[in-house]
């Protein structure tokens, strides 16, 4: 654990209790040490964090911005901790937060093709939830299984299905998001149609947690479809293969 002239550990700690009451704190323990630095990546990182923090609501997310205010800390987010590129480790004396736990679906509504969760939400239960009401959610990260839709929100996660639905970007209508204030904020909606003048949705997507913590998500789903047919063909020649996508793509097979 860091030390701090200007305030004890305990005194840290003491605030980010009472400010953060839900929240499971991790300090010098085995669990801190997993989630400083999930190794991942090529690159390693030292990870002397300050603290791991799994919030369990929007209260605790407010407890953990306000410490991190006052004493002057920084603040790395965490979904399911997959990411590749240290853009979920902890840099020294940060609090991780945690928004695992955070994982409830709060709607699916078949009427308007959207479903609205929580960040700690994990890509397959809400595509698995989705489809039993006749509906998908588009974005397959490979790390669909395991990859929660707050961490696929910020790092714009995208799979095979990009191809015909694009990627995460694509499929977010709405998002609320805490911001360094404490105040949280409601961006975009549920229409596919919005006009609200700059995009500040999109700009919080893919941005690695570096504007806000995001505490709901408000997606699209679609129809399954009606039916499946699997086709192999053999290409001679890779652009003889790009020459037959692009046409098929265009007739929205
Ligand atoms: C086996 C494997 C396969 C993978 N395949 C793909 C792939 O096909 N396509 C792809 O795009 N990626 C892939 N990834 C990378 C990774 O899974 C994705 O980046 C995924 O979106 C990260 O989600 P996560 O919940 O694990 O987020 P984390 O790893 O915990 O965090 C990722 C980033 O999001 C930020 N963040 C997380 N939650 C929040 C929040 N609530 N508010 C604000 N910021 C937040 C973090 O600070 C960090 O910058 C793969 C990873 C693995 C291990």
């Amino acid at each position: 654990m860091a030390i701090f002239s200007a305030y004890s550990n305990n005194e840290i700690l003491d605030f980010l209790k009472k400010n953060a009451p839900h929240a499971e704190i991790h300090l010098d323990d085995e669990v801190a040490a997993k989630h400083a630095a999930n190794g991942n990546a090529q690159t390693e990182i030292d990870g002397h964090i300050l603290a791991y923090i799994a919030v369990a609501d929007v209260k605790d997310i407010r407890g953990v911005v306000k410490t991190a205010t006052k004493f002057h800390l920084p603040i790395v987010p965490q979904g399911a901790d997959t990411s590749t590129v240290i853009g979920a480790d902890g840099i020294n004396d940060a609090l991780i937060l945690s928004t695992a736990r955070m994982d409830h679906i709060k709607e699916i509504s078949k009427e308007d093709s959207v479903a609205v969760v929580e960040p700690g939400v994990i890509n397959q239960t809400l595509d698995t939830a989705a489809r039993e009401q006749g509906m998908f959610y588009a974005p397959d990260p490979a790390s669909k299984p395991m990859s929660s839709i707050g961490g696929n929100v910020s790092t714009n996660a995208g799979g095979m299905s990009g191809v015909k639905y694009g990627a995460t970007k694509d499929s977010v209508l709405g998002l609320k998001v805490m911001l360094e204030s404490g105040e949280e904020i409601s961006l975009g909606g549920r229409t596919f149609k919005q006009a609200f003048g700059y995009d500040l949705t999109q700009l919080f997507v893919g941005s690695e947690g570096t504007l806000g913590i995001v505490t709901e998500i408000t997606v699209k789903l679609f129809p399954q479809p009606l039916g499946k047919k699997i086709t192999g063909i053999a290409f001679s020649r890779i652009w003889r293969l790009w020459h037959a996508v692009l046409p098929t793509c265009a007739i929205l097979v």
